[in-house]
């Protein structure tokens, strides 16, 4: 029933729009004329002011025309960097890039998948429930627009994120929590030449607390990684500041207690037998959540997929979302794969197919209750 050229050619106009975090400005913008074509009441909220970005997060509504249940639909506007100037083409089965940038299939599919059900809905005159959209901004930058986002204007407590790696009918069930973690180590200054024995070099005793931390890969839960790790200065004189930036996630909360336990203690012994200290910042950075295949979105989504012949596999996963933001606030929210591969690199693609179905099933997702002659 959706219509494949509209799709595709919606998909590669959106990718060509620019929109790195906090410059969303433009596809806000477009966006908002496309929302507001299909019925929609479309509200910016002022993340953008709040983050130092030129847009906020999107929130439209459309009243329903048949019976059901209020649905959410959410997807991210920014991509990530080198995501201006986007030159979309297809190459054989595949939407890539030209490979000096991301494609932005993430999120775009999701955006595209989401406009093209409503556009079928709305031209066939389908029946369907009051629907709930919002596409939000600096997603890339640790949920930062949803973060600021008031959950308490959303209604529905069945939502749909489409933001996950993974073909067309994959269903993640579960997402970790993360903690970022900034330290700063302080030594003592000295001339590295005339009196070395003098200095504690912050640098070293980072090094050495890195050393005793495990790291990546803790468990099938669990991973941990250090981002940055900086000093500046010159090479006569001993170190007496060393800044480290680290994240851990895990979809345990005891786990991911352990792991930051384990990565603060290493720092802490680090800076102790080195002579020097350390100041470590915890900051939580977004709760994790866990949803079974009872949850109304998960019975909703796995009908749907059902319906359009794609095999429903249920999953977690290593990254966050917004729905991370979304279930921490009591909203049942899942997270939907899109059918994109490669995602944060220049080869970032995704198939016609795939985006095909992803626009399919959010259309099934959207008639659910509806008798469909497919
Ligand atoms: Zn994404």
């Amino acid at each position: 029933m959706i219509n494949r050229e509209r799709l595709y050619k919606r998909f590669m106009v959106l990718c060509a729009i620019d929109a790195e975090p906090t410059r969303e400005r433009p596809m806000a913008d477009r966006l908002t004329v496309l929302l507001t074509e299909l019925g929609f009441t479309v509200e910016e909220d002022a993340a953008g002011d709040a983050i130092g970005g030129n847009a906020g997060n999107l929130l439209a509504r459309l009243a329903g025309t048949g019976p059901g249940e209020t649905l959410l639909f959410s997807c991210h506007m920014d991509r990530v960097v080198p995501g201006r100037g986007v030159k979309p083409r297809v190459d054989g089965d595949w939407f890539v890039s030209d490979g000096t940038t991301v494609l932005g299939a993430d999120d775009v599919s999701g955006i595209a998948a989401v406009l093209e059900g409503l556009t079928v809905v709305r031209e066939r005159g389908l029946a369907h429930p009051p629907i709930e959209i919002v596409f939000s901004v600096a997603e890339e930058l640790a949920l930062l627009g949803a973060r600021q986002f008031d959950t308490g204007r959303i209604s529905s407590r069945c939502g749909f994120v489409l933001d996950a790696g993974g073909p067309v009918g994959e269903i993640v069930l579960r997402a970790p929590e993360q903690v970022k973690l900034n330290a700063v180590f302080h030594g003592r200054s000295a001339h590295a030449g005339f009196a070395p024995e003098q200095g504690i070099s912050a640098i070293q005793m980072a090094a050495a607390a890195i050393t005793r931390m495990q790291l990546l890969r803790i468990d099938g839960e669990t991973t941990a990684n250090i981002g940055s790790i900086s000093a500046a200065g010159p090479t006569n004189i001993v170190a007496d500041r060393c800044e480290l930036q680290a994240e851990a996630r895990s979809l345990d909360p005891a786990k991911l207690d352990a792991q930051v336990g384990g990565m603060t203690g290493a720092m802490a012994s680090a800076a102790e037998e080195f002579g020097g200290r350390v100041e470590i910042e915890v900051v939580p950075c977004y709760p994790g959540y866990r949803l079974t295949e009872e949850a109304a979105p998960v019975r909703r989504a796995a009908r749907a997929a059902q319906r359009i012949g794609v095999p429903v596999r249920f999953k977690s996963t290593g990254g966050g979302s917004d729905a991370n933001i979304y279930n921490g606030k009591g909203i049942p929210v899942v997270v939907l794969s899109c059918g994109y591969e490669k995602v944060h690199t220049t080869e970032e693609r995704i198939s016609l197919d795939q985006l095909a179905g992803l626009a399919e099933w959010v259309l099934a997702i959207l008639v659910d209750d509806v008798a469909v002659d497919v």
